[in-house]
């Protein structure tokens, strides 16, 4: 009897979406020459954004964007979990609620009643959460919208069985990085730098802007100290709340709050 040789399949990839703007997904297919390498070492099995050619479950790595507005996606996450050997989140939505996120802390029937002519026909849940809130998550990979290299970093990583290198850093150390004059300390522009999380190569203040915050707070932030200099710089209570209520709205809270 002849032996028979098993042919190693290639690690099959999902791409899913839950409430966002697709942003993060086309950081994805933004990757362009990296795609196709990566294409050659993995099945891209369900990316609805790039192909309706699908393939079933279960898959070895699914990253997913979006968050959970509806009792449809909280449902619907759970049967992605299942199906998933690794289950990565991509972007603020994904990792922090989203700027959705922002009706957490409003009443969302009367936003129903002032936005849409027939809000019968609407139905949402009154928040808007992270996915690791509702299934258990592998690894999440912050900013608004990602970084391309960053992604390629965590899918290649993920594909060979080993923790992506993603430093945990704050966007000052990009700053510094780059050699580029802190906006704060030489202008006075109010920045969110000190506490958010590194991936971006420190872009806005490159340009003479302040960070907003849109790759979300990095690990143990000092969100007391950074708000009592902003204050020095002049902001109001209330500016200061606006500040860190945009993106990463509940990621913030949650940690000013701690
Ligand atoms: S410009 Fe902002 S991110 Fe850069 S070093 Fe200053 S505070 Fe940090
Ligand atoms: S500097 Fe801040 S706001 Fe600008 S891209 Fe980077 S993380 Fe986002």
């Amino acid at each position: 009897m002849s032996a028979v040789r098993r042919v190693k399949r290639p690690p099959k990839l999902a791409v899913w979406k839950f409430s966002s703007c697709d942003g993060c997904q086309l950081s994805l297919l933004d990757c362009e020459d990296e795609l196709l390498s990566l294409a050659g070492e993995i099945e891209i099995a369900y990316f609805l954004e790039a192909s309706s050619a699908t393939t079933r479950g279960p898959y070895d790595l699914s990253l997913v964007e979006g968050s959970i507005t509806t009792a449809e996606d909280a449902e619907r996450i759970k049967k992605v979990r299942r199906e998933s050997r690794r289950l990565v989140t991509i972007g603020a939505c994904a990792t922090a609620g989203g700027i959705q996120a922002l009706k957490n802390f409003a009443d969302v029937d009367g936003f129903i009643s002032a936005v849409y002519a027939s809000p019968e026909f609407v139905s949402t849940l009154s928040t808007s959460t992270a996915i690791s809130k509702h299934v258990p998550v592998d690894f999440e990979l912050r900013g608004c919208p990602i970084d391309k290299h960053q992604l390629l970093e965590v899918v290649n990583a993920f594909v060979h069985g080993r923790r992506p290198k993603i430093a945990s850093t704050s966007v000052c150390t990009e700053c510094k990085l780059r050699g580029t004059v802190c906006v704060m300390v030489a202008h006075g522009t109010p920045c969110l730098g000190p506490v958010t999380h590194a991936g971006c190569g420190a872009l806005c203040p490159a340009y003479n802007r302040g960070c907003y915050g849109c790759f979300g707070p990095k690990e143990t932030p000092n969100t007391v100290s950074l708000t009592r200099e902003l204050k020095v710089l002049g902001m109001s209570d209330k500016n200061v709340d606006r500040v860190f209520r945009t993106f990463n709205v509940e990621a913030f809270d949650e940690v000013r709050d701690g």
